[in-house]
């Protein structure tokens, strides 16, 4: 008899184990309390679809916060075929997939199971923009013994965790440090290719339009620095935000009666000055399809993140002495200061004013700009900057890290004391995004693991 089964029986089986917590019948979840018992493992992770496919969840993925489906790189086989990576959405009702406008939403697209727990007497069909057929799995919450847990983890541990808790702090460092390095010569390389290109302002114009769009705006903010290059919004003078909404479909003809004051005010100048340049920027003009509103916070809403781009063309010369010099305190100092009289109180083109001001740039995307782009500048100039770099603290996480944080450390206490440089968290990221985002086989086909001893 093994420990566990000696504890069942110690504390009176599992019957009595599941005595007062059993849920009630009819059983009614809400969909949070359904995703924990889902990423629990509580349903299982063998199923039949509805047409009689067997499923087997090779990786249940992580939680989506964002918009989108529900759970993000999850790995899923379908008879036994080699597993495939994706999207899983779980829907209270399998209708919600069409009241939810799931079936016309693309980023739905990368859907590979449609879960639910109810379903109606018609016949439903999950598709997807492209018409694609989801397999459909009906889960059965009368299987369910307990309540859902309370608290989750935002991603499973990974099967690297043990190796690494093995391994003495300064090999660890040494590890995740070299995958830093390795990143961020890969960052200068592309940015060396488009100095190459396009020159050295256009490059660094580029990779910080990218770094203002990242992460769900990325490409409209590239393809906006692309069809506006530096030279012709240097050229517009005043008129360079004007050109920088516009050619992002943001001035749609509406009623200005509905704004405020301060708004009226600022997209009637914008109007005016976009107006007669509009038929010779037509055709470049990004659709709406490209940007993605949702999920965001309002202070990291595309359009005020699009004033920011004015306001550093705006102060341009100063911009290119910042990366020559590439100094993050003196980078900070210009960032903080940078100001917009219109995006100072507002988080859209159309909301109202707001008392307090609000920094252009925030903490976590200065952090970024110095990562992304103006270390890489620097070190592909001068590789002796690597050293700079590594002293760079990192003020903030973010979600994606404390993903690959959770798969690599688990909630060991060394997890935080590596994380608290930019270099160490980027070294993290680029593991992550070699192993973990290649992996469907639920760690077991991962080479990291028996790779560590041979660092
Ligand atoms: S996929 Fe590899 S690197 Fe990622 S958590 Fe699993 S074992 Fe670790």
């Amino acid at each position: 008899m093994h420990d566990g089964e000696r504890y069942g029986e110690w504390r009176g089986g599992f019957a009595r184990m599941s005595e007062g917590v059993l849920i009630d019948a009819p059983i009614r979840l809400n969909e949070h309390e359904l995703q924990a018992h889902w990423f629990a493992g509580d349903f299982g992770r063998n199923f039949l679809t509805r047409d009689g496919v067997r499923v087997q969840i090779v990786q249940f993925g992580t939680w989506n916060h964002e918009a989108g489906p529900d759970f993000a790189e999850a790995s899923v086989s379908f008879d036994g075929a080699p597993p495939v990576k994706g999207c899983i959405e779980l829907d209270t009702d399998w209708r919600d997939w069409e009241r939810h406008g799931h079936a016309t939403n693309e980023d739905y697209e990368s859907v590979i199971l449609h879960l639910f727990t109810q379903r109606g007497t018609l016949d439903f069909f999950t598709r997807t923009l492209q018409h694609r057929n989801v397999p459909q799995v009906l889960l059965d919450v009368t299987a369910l013994t307990h309540r859902a847990p309370e608290f989750l983890p935002e991603a499973k541990l990974g099967r690297c965790v043990g190796p690494l808790r093995a391994l003495p702090e300064e090999k660890v460092r040494e590890i995740l440090l070299g995958s830093a390095h390795f990143r961020l010569q890969r960052k200068a390389a592309s940015l060396a290719l488009l100095t190459e290109l396009h020159g050295s302002d256009e490059a660094l114009y580029q990779g910080l339009a990218a770094a203002l769009g990242y992460k769900s705006n990325k490409l409209a903010f590239t393809l906006i620095s692309q069809r506006l290059p530096l030279r012709l919004a240097l050229r517009a003078k005043a008129e360079t935000d004007a050109l920088l909404f516009g050619l992002s479909g943001f001035l749609n003809a509406a009623d200005l009666g509905e704004y405020d004051a301060t708004a009226r005010i600022y997209l009637r100048r914008l109007w005016e000055q976009w107006w007669p340049r509009r038929a010779q920027y037509e055709r470049l003009t990004i659709g709406p399809g490209i940007w993605k509103m949702s999920g965001q916070r309002p202070a990291n809403h595309p359009q005020r993140r699009l004033g920011a781009l004015a306001q550093i063309i705006r102060h341009w010369p100063k911009m290119r002495a910042l990366k020559e010099e590439c100094d993050p305190a003196a980078v900070r100092r210009f960032f903080h200061e940078l100001r917009d009289e219109y995006w100072d109180h507002h988080f859209t083109l159309t909301s109202k004013a707001g008392n307090a001001r609000m920094a252009l740039v925030g903490e976590s995307r200065l952090t970024e700009i110095l990562a992304n782009v103006l270390f890489p500048l620097a070190v592909s100039a001068n590789p002796e900057r690597w050293s700079d770099y590594q002293k760079l603290p990192a003020a903030l996480s973010n979600r994606r890290v404390e993903i690959a944080a959770t798969r690599l450390f688990g909630e060991s206490v060394r997890r935080h004391e590596l994380l608290r440089s930019v270099a160490m968290q980027q070294g993290l990221l680029q593991i992550y995004e070699d192993f973990c985002m290649q992996d469907s086989s639920d760690c077991q086909r991962c080479r990291f693991p028996e790779q560590l001893a041979r660092w």
